[in-house]
């Protein structure tokens, strides 16, 4: 743990990667936003190839209205999809790409459940948390090699560098998050669905809800690329309290979602 945050911490320096992320925590983020993006978009449309896109439409209007909302708070262009799938399931990918499946669609009691776990997948786009697993690999798997490349792209050792680069996509933007990254876009999440009027207790009771799912038979797919730990709900209830308040502010404002299923 030291280790890595040393080596954060120099490769930071050497560089000029660091960057700080949504909630203040340092980080390293050296890959390109272009390249990061143009990987999501193509892992996004390959799953799109891959898995039926819902056509139904009470789902759809569902999902967007609630990713709209949330997705106003940031600005930028969003693609929300919705997959007929019925595994417990939704995730993020750069360049703005979310996909919800069916089966969670159909868990959720409200629209305040559905949008935290939406919160959550922006919370981890708008941290590059893809940018900096693959920064953390690619340092440690290339080294010097992509080190140079960023530093002097046209090198020799530049170069090696940026053929290494392009093996990013095979190690997984669909990877599991750190809990780190867990925990930062469950805090993300919270004031974002605040933000736009949905909720924040929700939140926690979405979560107790997933936990019992997972206790059943095999656990839910959601679960194994966003890992739950036992402390994960404590640490959301302990922010509600603030979420709370930006949400009253925002009720105050007039933003109340009215998204049904
Ligand atoms: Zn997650």
């Amino acid at each position: 743990m030291f280790m890595k945050k040393l080596f954060t911490m120099l490769a930071c320096c050497l560089l000029a990667a660091c960057a700080t992320s949504p909630t203040g925590r340092m980080q390293m983020t050296f890959m390109p936003d272009a390249e990061m993006n143009q990987m999501g978009a193509q892992a996004f449309t390959e799953i799109k190839q891959q898995t039926p896109v819902s056509r139904n439409h009470r789902y759809n209007s569902f999902v967007s209205c609630i990713s709209n909302a949330i997705t106003r708070q940031v600005g930028g262009n969003w693609e929300v999809v919705v997959f007929q799938d019925d595994s417990l399931n939704a995730f993020a990918l750069p360049g703005n790409k979310i996909g919800v499946h069916t089966g969670l669609v159909n868990l959720v009691d409200n629209q305040d459940q559905l949008a935290a776990v939406i919160g959550h997948e922006v919370g981890h786009v708008l941290a590059k948390h893809s940018n900096e697993r693959m920064s953390q690999e690619a340092a440690v798997k290339q080294g010097l090699q992509v080190i140079g490349a960023v530093a002097a792209p046209q090198s020799a050792i530049g170069q090696l560098g940026v053929a290494a680069l392009g093996i990013g996509a095979q190690f997984g933007i669909l990877l599991p998050y750190s809990r780190a990254h867990e925990s930062e876009s469950d805090i993300i999440g919270l004031d974002l669905m605040a933000k736009a009027g949905f909720d924040p207790r929700q939140s926690v009771v979405l979560w107790q809800k997933m936990s019992r799912a997972s206790k059943g038979a095999s656990p839910p797919e959601f679960l194994s690329t966003h890992p739950a730990h036992d402390t994960r709900i404590q640490e959301l209830s302990r922010n509600v309290p603030a979420a709370m308040r930006t949400y009253q502010q925002a009720q105050a404002r007039g933003q109340r979602p009215n998204c049904r299923k």
